[in-house]
């Protein structure tokens, strides 16, 4: 007897029907009802059979083109997660299983849940110097937490992740990050750590991460969109960052996310903002240079085409952090697929991979910092 459920942290996926072997669900959507993609749930009883589910409604996903070539996450221990095959038919995403174990998570990518970004924050406090600073809460009641750490006078770097909460990648990076800019053994680090000052919000969108959202909040605001005109109605996390932000001057900002449809790692910049100077944008193929080599994961081939200057969309976090504070700003986008330049059946694109490139930011941020 098959047992579904998605009723934990990030779960989605609402039961249809089982049918022997076959268990048919639906991807609930996003609150708005605009977005859906993002899945996470379990199976018990299926040890030893070929498992086949369906999610029936993946034509409805934001990004159909995701489904392409792609390849769910499925996992035993909710730590190692293996990708399954997966296609994309008649507007169903369908997954053939042998299953090896009494229960089996599935997720669109391997989740970074709100008890494992409760533990980071919980470990980064304890770190020398690190301040953990509550902003406000979010319409369900959720913290927005900001961490800074640093050279009091130096350098006001801030890094953002997760404004689309169904990019659980892109907190899987900052952990990366973290873990290496708090490392009092790296001297890279330590160097950074003097003439900077960090500020990292692990996650810009708590409650749609907990409610497994693709791309919204509570009440279905679309975060990046929101950075033009930030309320506490409607974007209270944007708001309560962006405000800080006016505090503390922004020199750098990065902007991490997950990219549905392309399969490579890759930085969209600032192109739209007329009155950035071209020193910030040079230093932004400075970054982009040091980061390819510091991680050959991160590639300048593939990525969105550049905006013409002075189209920039001041609604996204990088275009209003780099035309508010004439900032180096910048989205960092990872894959839901695999790295194409790196083909790893087995994980795909994975968590390990995403500290790695985390860590590597430093090498790149090394390279311009006295710059800014
Ligand atoms: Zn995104």
């Amino acid at each position: 007897m098959l047992q579904v459920s998605s009723t934990f942290d990030s779960g989605n996926g609402d039961l249809v029907a089982i049918d022997g072997d076959e268990v048919r669900l639906t991807i609930r959507p996003d609150a708005g009802d605009k977005h859906l993609q993002w899945f996470h749930f379990r199976v018990a009883g299926a040890k030893g059979r070929q498992l086949r589910w369906v999610l029936t409604n993946a034509s409805r996903a934001s990004y159909p083109a995701g489904w392409t070539d792609y390849g769910a996450c499925a996992s035993y221990d909710r730590v190692h997660w293996f990708r399954v095959p997966t296609t994309y038919e008649e507007g169903e995403l369908r997954c053939e299983h042998e299953v090896e174990g009494d229960v089996v998570w599935y997720a669109y990518f391997a989740p970074y849940d709100e008890e494992r970004h409760q533990q980071l924050l919980g470990w980064a406090q304890e770190q020398p110097g690190v301040s953990l600073e509550c902003l406000g809460s979010t319409l369900d009641g959720r913290a927005m937490d900001l961490l800074s750490f640093g050279a009091e006078d130096g350098v006001p770097c801030w890094i953002i992740a997760r404004q689309h909460p169904g990019e659980s990648m892109a907190e899987h990076l900052i952990e990366g990050l973290l873990q290496r800019l708090l490392d009092p053994s790296d001297a890279l680090a330590a160097s950074l750590l003097e003439r900077a000052r960090f500020y990292v919000v692990p996650n810009m969108n708590p409650d749609g991460s907990a409610r497994g959202h693709l791309r919204t909040n509570a009440v279905g605001t679309n975060l990046n969109r929101a950075w033009a005109e930030p309320s506490m109605e409607a974007s209270p996390e944007v708001f309560l960052v962006r405000e800080r932000m006016d505090q503390t001057g922004v020199r750098f900002c990065l902007d991490v996310h997950g990219d549905e449809g392309l399969p490579y790692n890759f930085i969209a910049g600032a192109d739209g903002v007329a009155a950035l100077p071209d020193a910030i944008h040079r230093l932004r193929d400075r970054y982009e240079e040091v980061l390819e080599t510091a991680c050959p994961a991160f590639q300048r081939v593939h990525g969105y085409p550049r905006a013409a200057k002075g189209e920039a969309n001041l609604t996204m976090a990088t275009n209003q952090t780099a035309q508010r504070f004439g900032a180096l700003s910048m989205t960092l986008e990872q894959p839901f697929k695999d790295d194409a330049n790196h083909p790893d059946p087995e994980v795909g694109w994975s968590p390990a991979k995403c500290a790695a490139l985390g860590r590597a930011q430093l090498d790149a941020l090394a390279a311009v910092l006295d710059a800014l």
